[in-house]
Parts: structure tokens; sequence; C-alpha cells
């Protein structure tokens, strides 16, 4: 019997504000010595009263308003409770079933198939503490604890782990693109709870659905899914009952493990917190927010392939992170300038940016928007190429200075004499120099080694520190060596008279 994965996935995200959701304790500090950031309030002493923090709500109305939500015109907090050593008050405030939006929906791009998945709420609540357990012992830390989260819940309208991953790159990139959040997953900025279960296809029915918990990474959010549906599909096959639990993921063992079997929420005993007013968010103060909205990754996306003639693969690693992306309007705005010399097209630079410039960047660690390297300087250096002043082998090894240290390329180029050789007599004279030092590699090639050619360009070029233009380099080699050949096939028969 074949099977039908159906997910919904849970993803609450750390919002970037500056203090808590209820207190005005720090929430933007990563690392600090813990219980060093807490206060009556969040550490649920009698008597401390919960303040709504405004930033937290245009942030959560924000991810809303993305989503494509429909914005409640009346919303208010609940409490949950329930007991654990980390939720020092005994519940959780959290907007239960009156939320800021519903009824959103993103659209996910998979290889050209769109695919629309449903947003069924997005809501605001607060951290807990974080437990750390020593041998023998626990260690509570209440810096986490009323820390804002917005928590985004979808239908259960996933069927592939491709489509999971797809959902998941496209949050982060969104909530990093409002820069409501770090959408760091390592540092728990950005957390995600999945819902599998498995049904017989083409049931209408759902099955017995497990929660996946703990994955702090898009490839430990991509095993654990793998493992777990690959779990269900084999105990569903050999007839064994599933059992709707909560589970976490093992890094190291590589396994699902169960953390406790699923309360329903009549468990929590939610009721209104009476400590915090209701909200009734004013529509225009929704029209402005809406207003204020960046453009975001999916539209830009779209612009960059529309606007820029990009594929869609090399739009998608533009857009990936909004610096990058800006950086390459910038670049491709001046390469448009009918002052530059060029033309240099889009595509071109899209192919030095994703190429040469990503993976320097990535070596060094630097930020794209911090380097020296400018826009301008970049396209400077394109230009040299495009032009054929230079090669584009001396492009690529002044890149990393100029991304260390800046400076203007052209002026590089001119203080180290750089430029192309395109001299004919010069070149010839490389060429020769190098024909005569190794006359073994030239009785190969002449001997139908078409491999030998390349490694008397190679000296050529190191002899020219790269700066042989590689047409004319090529086309005079060849020219050398036929006349070689012809030399010699002159030459043998008088040897072989005298034999
Ligand atoms: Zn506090």
């Amino acid at each position: 019997m074949s099977y039908e994965t159906v997910i919904g996935i849970e993803v609450h995200v750390q919002l970037s504000t500056r203090s808590k959701m209820f207190c005005g304790c720090r929430a933007d500090v990563f690392g600090a010595a813990p219980n060093t950031l807490v206060c009556p309030v969040c550490l649920g002493l009698p008597g401390a009263l919960p303040r709504i923090n405004r930033q937290a709500l245009r942030y959560g109305t924000m991810v809303a308003l993305a989503l494509n939500c429909r914005i409640a015109p009346y919303t208010r907090f609940y409490r949950k409770n329930y007991h654990y050593p980390d939720l020092v008050k005994g519940y959780q405030i959290t907007m239960y079933d009156e939320p800021l939006g519903q009824h959103g929906f993103v659209d996910l791009d998979l290889g050209g198939l769109p695919r629309r998945i449903c947003i069924e709420r997005v809501h605001l609540e607060e951290d807990t503490g974080k437990s750390m357990h020593a041998p023998g012992r626990t260690l509570l830390d209440f810096n986490r604890s009323g820390v804002p989260l917005v928590e985004i819940v979808t239908a259960p309208d996933f069927r592939s782990l491709e489509e999971v991953q797809a959902y998941a790159q496209e949050l982060q990139q969104l909530v990093r693109y409002l820069q409501v959040s770090s959408g760091d997953m390592e540092k728990g900025a950005l957390r995600f709870e999945i819902n599998v279960s498995l049904r017989p296809a083409g049931s209408d029915e759902l099955g017995v659905k497990v929660e996946l918990k703990n994955l702090n990474s898009l490839r430990a959010l991509q095993r654990a899914l793998q493992y777990e549906i690959a779990r269900q599909q084999s105990a569903l096959e050999a007839g064994q009952p599933l059992r709707q639990e909560t589970c976490g993921w093992d890094e190291e063992r590589e396994e699902t493990f169960v953390q406790r079997s699923k309360e329903a929420s009549s468990d929590y005993r939610y009721f209104p917190d009476p400590d915090l007013p209701p909200l009734r968010p004013a529509p225009e103060w929704v029209a402005e927010l809406w207003a204020a909205l960046p453009e975001l990754p999916w539209q830009r996306r779209a612009r960059f392939v529309a606007e820029y003639d990009l594929r869609p693969y090399d739009a998608a690693l533009l857009t990936e992170d909004r610096a990058v992306a800006d950086y390459f309007e910038k670049a491709a705005a001046l390469a448009a300038d009918p002052q530059m010399p060029g033309p240099i097209s889009p595509q071109t630079l899209a192919h030095w940016i994703t190429g040469e410039l990503f993976c320097l960047l990535k070596e060094s660690g630097q930020d794209i928007a911090q380097t020296p390297l400018r826009p301008a300087l970049l396209v400077e250096l394109v230009a040299l190429v495009q032009r054929g002043a230079i090669n584009a082998s001396v492009a690529k090894e002044l890149l990393p200075e100029i991304l260390e240290r800046g400076g203007s390329p052209r002026r590089l180029v001119q203080e180290r004499g750089l430029a192309r050789i395109s001299s004919r007599e010069q070149l010839a004279s490389l060429v020769a120099q190098a024909l005569a030092a190794h006359p073994q590699v030239v009785d190969e090639y002449l001997g139908a080694k078409e491999a030998a050619l390349q490694f008397l360009i190679g000296q050529v070029m190191q002899a020219s520190r790269g700066r042989a233009d590689p047409h004319l380099l090529h086309e005079l080699l060849r020219d050398q060596l036929e006349t070689l050949r012809q030399v010699r096939s002159r030459s043998r028969p008088v040897q072989d008279g005298h034999r």
C-alpha cells in the first residue's frame, strides 16, 4: 500500500525587540550571564503587572500582513496553564484562539511549480525560561522568560519534504527581510514544530500525528522528518498502532525519541488574562504597517527575473539575503549608467557575485554590506575584464585584496603593470621562449598529443603573470608549433637518405 504524508507546521519566531513582551527587561542580548535580565514581571513574582510591548505588536502584525492574513479587529491574551520548572508563573501568556491574524497563505515555488500553503493563524506569546540539565541537578535561567515570540501555524497542507524545506527557507528569509528577527535557527530564534502523519493514499482521514520538536537547523529538520516518515511507514506496514506523541530529535544518534504523549488543549485551562486589556488594532494603524512593508523575498525574486532577465536560480541566490540583493541592485544600476565604459549585463554581474564574491565572503566571514569592495569597485573591475584591459584571472587575483582593503582596480592594474599583453611581438617572443624551454613537450605535441598544448599555454601565462591575451596566445602558439612541424617534416627525408 502506498501512503501519503500529511504535514502541518508551527513556527515560533523570537522577535528582535529591545525589551521583553510584558516588561522592560532586555530581550536583545544573546549569551548574557544567567538570570541577569530579569525583573518581578518576568520572574512571575506576586503583584507584578505586565504591560504589552508595542513594538512586538507591530512586528507580529507585520508578519501576519506579509503572510496575507486578515488582521483581527479584536484580539486578546490568554493564560495557558501548565506546570514546568522553566515556567515561573505557572502559566504562559498567549493569544490562543483570538489571534492577531488568520486565513493567510504563502505561495511556495518548487522548481517553477507553485504551491499554496494556508496559514491558519499568527499570534503573539511569551517565551519560557530555559532548563539546563546537569548530572543530579537542573539549572534554570530566566533571561529568556518573557521574550516575545510570534507563532505561525499552517494548515496540514504539506505533502513532501521539499515543500517543508521551501517553506522553512521562505519564512527565514521573510523574518530577515522584515527585520523582525535574526532568523537564526541555531540560536533558537526560529523554532519549528512539525506535525507528521501518514495515511493510505487517496484517503481523506488524517492519521495519528506525531509532533517533532528541537529542530535547530534546516539540516536537522530535514533528517528528522525523513527519519520519522520512514519510522511511521514501517510501523503502519507492520500493522503496529501509532501513538499521538511529541518527539525530540537526537542529532548524534540521528533518530527521534519520545518526549511526552500529547496533551489535549483542554488540559491547559485557558482563560483571558485579567491583567491585560483586549486589543482593537485601528484600521489606520494596520494600513500604515501594510504600506510600510518592504518588498518581500518572493516579490523581489520575481522582480529580479523580470527586470534583470536573470535565471530563477540566480535570482533566488541573490535575494536570499537582503544585503546581497541590495548590493547587486546598486552594482546593476552603476553598470547600466551610460557614463560607464561597459556594457556589463546584469547576468555578468550576477555571475561574479554568486561565484567569486560569495566564495571569498564565505572564506573570510565578511558581511557583504561592510566590505570595502563597494559595488562601484566591483563594477570597475568587471568593466576592465569586459573591455579586455585585463584577463579574468588577473581580476580574480585582485578581488581578495580589494575585498580586504578596497582601492581602485584601475589604479592597482596600472601600478602593478597587470594590463593584458595584446602586442603580437611581445607575446610571440614569450611563446618562442616557452617552446625553446620545453622541447620534449613540443615533441609530444607534434606527436599528436593535444594535451601538451595546455601545458605550453600555462607556461606562457605564468611567464606573463596572467596577462597574455588568451586568444592571441592561442593563435601564436599554434602558428609557431605549425612552423616547427613544417621545418621538421622538410628536414626528415634528408636524414633518412643518409641512413
Ligand atoms: Zn522582566
